[in-house]
């Protein structure tokens, strides 16, 4: 991935680029545990390996990996800028061209997900209108849509009506989320201030589900048509659709702890089988076309098929907490991203 992409590289090379990216984002120690005393044995060696340093006993070393590449590693220092360019850019902005793509953060809780998320969505609306404005023979439509996913019961996170949404199957648009809400966005601020309307929704929803950011998946949706003008400015009818998805999941402990009883049991199984089910669908993905890829086995994977696989784009970015108390969340994680790539 070239940090200067420009349209046309973007349009050749979406074809021939690997068409999942994976790379790690390490954090810094943050303030509590300086506070108390953790101390970081990660290090991001070079752009591709990040490593668990040499302190682990004989019988330990025997055990994990100590040396992991990926396509790309951001060390503590790199900016969400940064990630975004190398990490991102480019699938992300296949959407213009007409390509379906999803950006994912992948991790613990606290490892960085949102922080990732939010700039790097903010960085490909940033670009994609630059992109609109230097396009003029073309007409571009907008559009938005934004649901989370919690206990494998989906939500519209632009409405007020929290009613559980239902998934159908279209023949011609595959698996449509029914009533969603979906928002034609005039430009930057309307866009801006969908985000608050979304992150106001996510909130509320927080407060009386008591800390549903960790459990849940957000996936926010833009989706980009264009045509071509004629000079009189009549559209002709080559369009071009495409989506991008940019999705904040649920906390990746939900897909290893074993939660205890209730509702906590019901809610991890869930989770569970979302995360799980991604991470099927990567592998497979990954291997190639051959077999059955089992989207149909969660919502997340259903929501999301026809921006998985096929032509579609898809970069990971797996959040690291850099703290030594997390480092078996870590090494989850780290295999997690070792079998998406
Ligand atoms: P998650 O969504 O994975 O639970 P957050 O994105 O909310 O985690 O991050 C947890 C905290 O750490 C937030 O206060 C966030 O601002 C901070 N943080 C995360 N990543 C970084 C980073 N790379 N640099 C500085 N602060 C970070
Ligand atoms: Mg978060």
């Amino acid at each position: 991935m070239g940090v200067d992409g420009g349209e046309e590289q973007i349009q050749e090379r979406a074809g021939c680029e690997e068409r999942i990216y994976v790379s790690i984002r390490l954090r810094p120690l943050n303030e509590n545990e300086i506070a108390r005393n953790d101390v970081s044995d990660w290090e991001c060696i070079n752009e591709n390996t990040i490593i668990y340093r040499d302190n682990l006993s004989v019988s330990e070393r025997s055990m994990y990996p100590t040396a992991y590449t990926f396509d790309r590693v951001f060390s503590p220092d790199c900016s969400t800028r940064q990630v975004y360019e190398q990490g991102a850019k480019e699938v992300a902005l296949s959407v213009v061209s007409g390509i379906n793509s999803s950006v994912f953060a992948y991790g613990q809780t606290s490892s960085g997900k949102t922080f990732t998320m939010s700039g790097i969505t903010e960085y490909t609306m940033a670009d994609i209108y630059d992109y609109i404005e230097r396009h003029k023979e073309r007409k571009f439509i907008m559009k938005f849509s934004a649901l989370e996913i919690y206990n494998e019961s989906v939500r519209d996170l632009i409405s007020a009506d929290s009613t559980p949404l239902r998934l159908l199957d279209d023949p011609e648009r595959g698996t449509v989320v029914e009533r969603l809400t979906e928002e034609t966005v005039k430009d930057r601020n309307h866009f801006g201030e969908l985000l608050s309307v979304c992150e106001a929704q996510r909130q509320i929803g927080e407060t009386s589900l008591n800390e549903t950011s960790s459990r849940s998946h957000q996936i926010l949706r833009v989706t980009i048509e264009s045509s071509a003008r004629d000079f009189l400015g009549n559209d002709k009818p080559s369009t071009l659709t495409a989506t991008v998805n940019f999705v904040d999941l649920a906390g990746s402990e939900r897909a290893s702890q074993t939660q205890s009883a209730g509702t906590r049991l019901k809610e991890g199984c869930h989770i569970n089988r979302s995360l799980l089910t991604l991470g099927t669908v990567i592998r497979k993905l990954r291997k190639g076309k051959n077999g059955h890829v089992p989207y149909r086995d969660s919502k997340l994977t259903r929501i999301l098929q026809s921006s998985l696989g096929g032509n579609a784009r898809t970069a990971i970015i797996c959040t690291l907490s850099p703290a030594r108390t997390h480092v078996e969340q870590s090494r989850n994680t780290l295999l997690f991203a070792s079998c998406a790539k």
